[in-house]
């Protein structure tokens, strides 16, 4: 599903991010990723729907072989592989309808088709009666399930999200890991990156630390294990 062996990236600057980086994430996984800012999380991730590309090593997501993908391939991976933000990053002249829908890049669907799939995932994520408003008129947590939408539109096999509850309180950023927990169910690998130390110490799964571009550690069921 993902295979990382030995990857290091070291941006144009000379940065090194990541440092030998080796991982197999199977299938139906839920995995979280921790480590202090500047640790490579980020990169990690970004590295998995090729918005970077590694220095070195060899990265396979999904059936698709990341150094040897061509540039026009880059639709068809990013189609199997649902993203979601910590700022959301929605359009923000679109309603959220307009912006799940802008998502389904599927060739082929009917008009009819999108909207009735643009309203089975906004309904997953509990907006049905908010389907045509603006992001500006929902609060950050409708955002963030707008998003979550959006990331599901294509019916990936995996979810990667970037500290998605990072800009939420506590309570909101609950009812999104009820979704993703839910979607984590029904069978799509959830890779995400916190700092959410409560979250990860009360709803137990894989836990990968990163420090200095290395993995440190990496447990079934683990805890957040910093004390920031
Ligand atoms: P994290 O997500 O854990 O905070 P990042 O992957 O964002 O870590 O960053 C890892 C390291 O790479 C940091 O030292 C950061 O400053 C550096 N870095 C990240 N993106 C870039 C970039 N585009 N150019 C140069 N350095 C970068």
């Amino acid at each position: 599903m993902i295979e990382m062996q030995d990857v290091w990236k070291e941006y144009p600057n000379g940065t090194s991010a990541l440092n030998g980086i080796s991982v197999h994430i199977q299938k139906g996984e839920f995995v979280y990723v921790v480590g202090p800012s500047g640790a490579g999380k980020s990169t990690f991730i970004k590295l998995m729907y090729r918005e970077v590309r590694p220095t070195k090593g060899h990265i396979f997501v999904n059936g698709f072989n990341i150094e040897r993908l061509k540039d026009r391939k880059i639709p068809l991976l990013r189609r199997s592989i649902g993203v979601v933000f910590q700022d959301f990053k929605l359009l923000p002249k679109l309603t959220a309808a307009e912006n799940v829908a802008f998502a389904l890049e599927v060739i082929g669907l009917s008009q009819r088709q999108i909207r009735r799939r643009v309203e089975d995932v906004l309904t997953q994520v509990g907006l049905e009666d908010k389907m045509d408003m603006l992001p500006s008129q929902l609060s950050g947590g409708e955002q963030q399930r707008v998003a979550v939408a959006r990331s599901l539109a294509n019916n990936p096999a995996v979810i990667i999200a970037d500290e998605p509850t990072g800009n939420l309180d506590p309570d909101t950023s609950w009812g999104i890991m009820r979704l993703f927990q839910r979607i984590n169910d029904r069978g799509t690998t959830i890779v995400m990156a916190t700092h959410n130390r409560d979250i990860v110490n009360s709803l137990r799964r894989r836990v990968i630390a990163i420090e200095q571009g290395i993995i440190v550690r990496d447990e079934q069921k683990g805890l957040y294990g910093y004390d920031e």
